[in-house]
């Protein structure tokens, strides 16, 4: 059964999305079969998956409002993951969701349906706690935090944790912390590795020791409809992508041999 990593931060512009689609096509690199839930109206991961936006006969829209079921809006990819597409059309699910009875729960149902056929579901969300994000922290197993090591980044991430207390309480008791990843890092900032030693400080082992690099390849790839890896697998953001998904991989393996299962 798959483990379901909500990629979540309020802050816009953090790599939410750039992880999403990386990570996706990084783990399927592997034997593991990944599922990318594009969950944002702006459907950056829908287009950077190489899939047109604004010609979806079936989207994620559709799935959470219990209109279709996930299989037919899931499509296939050229980086070896399948893909939940969105676009603006999830703001009106968005609008029709606040009025439905457990408003928070309808991804995780959907989900419930295609959940034994993958190892990994990435969920892509919204830079904002509404009720989209709300869907996919109840649905996830885990959040995976991506930031930028920025004056004001302890302030925020400390925040964006206690939200996600609060928020496991009332809709999902079992949600974990996958880890906080530092991301567009530049080693010749100063402030940048300051931010970055105060975060393993505080935050230890919660902090991936993969470190994405700021490389100009990452924010090229999605206009070529393409992952990193696809793009330009040598470059450093790629070689950082394939770092990132050998440790959510190492986990995962831990994790279940302490609950005595095999890994994936
Ligand atoms: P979010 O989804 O959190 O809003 P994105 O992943 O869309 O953030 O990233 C914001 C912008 O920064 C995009 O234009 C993206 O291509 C670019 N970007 C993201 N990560 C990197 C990186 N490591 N190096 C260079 N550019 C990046
Ligand atoms: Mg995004």
């Amino acid at each position: 059964m798959a483990r379901i990593i909500a990629i979540a931060n309020q802050k816009g512009g953090v790599g939410k999305t750039t992880t999403a689609v990386n990570l996706a096509a990084a783990l399927a690199r592997t034997p593991v079969r990944v599922l990318l839930v594009d969950l944002d109206p702006q459907g950056n991961a829908t287009m950077g998956s190489g899939i047109d936006k604004r010609e979806l006969a079936t989207s994620v829209t559709d799935v959470l409002l219990g209109e279709a079921a996930p299989d037919a809006a899931i499509v296939r990819c050229e980086d070896g993951y399948d893909l939940l597409p969105g676009n603006i059309d999830l703001t009106a699910a968005e609008i029709r969701l606040l009025d439905a009875r457990e408003r928070e729960g309808h991804l995780k149902r959907a989900l419930q349906q295609v959940r034994d056929g993958y190892d990994f579901i990435l969920i892509d969300c919204p830079p904002s706690l509404s009720v989209l994000t709300l869907n996919a922290l109840t649905a996830a197993d885990s959040v995976l935090v991506p930031m930028q090591c920025e004056y004001y980044a302890l302030e925020g991430l400390s925040a964006l944790l206690d939200t996600i207390e609060g928020l496991k309480g009332r809709f999902n008791p079992a949600l974990e912390i996958e880890g906080v990843l530092r991301t567009m890092f530049d080693v010749r900032n100063n402030l940048a590795n300051a931010v970055s030693a105060e975060l393993t400080r505080h935050f230890g082992d919660l902090v991936f020791r993969t470190i994405i690099p700021r490389n100009v390849r990452l924010a090229e790839a999605p206009s070529h409809g393409q992952s990193i890896i696809g793009y330009d697998k040598a470059s450093r953001g790629s070689v950082a992508y394939l770092g990132l998904a050998g440790e959510v991989l190492r986990r995962q393996r831990e994790r279940m041999q302490a609950q005595g299962g095999t890994a994936a």
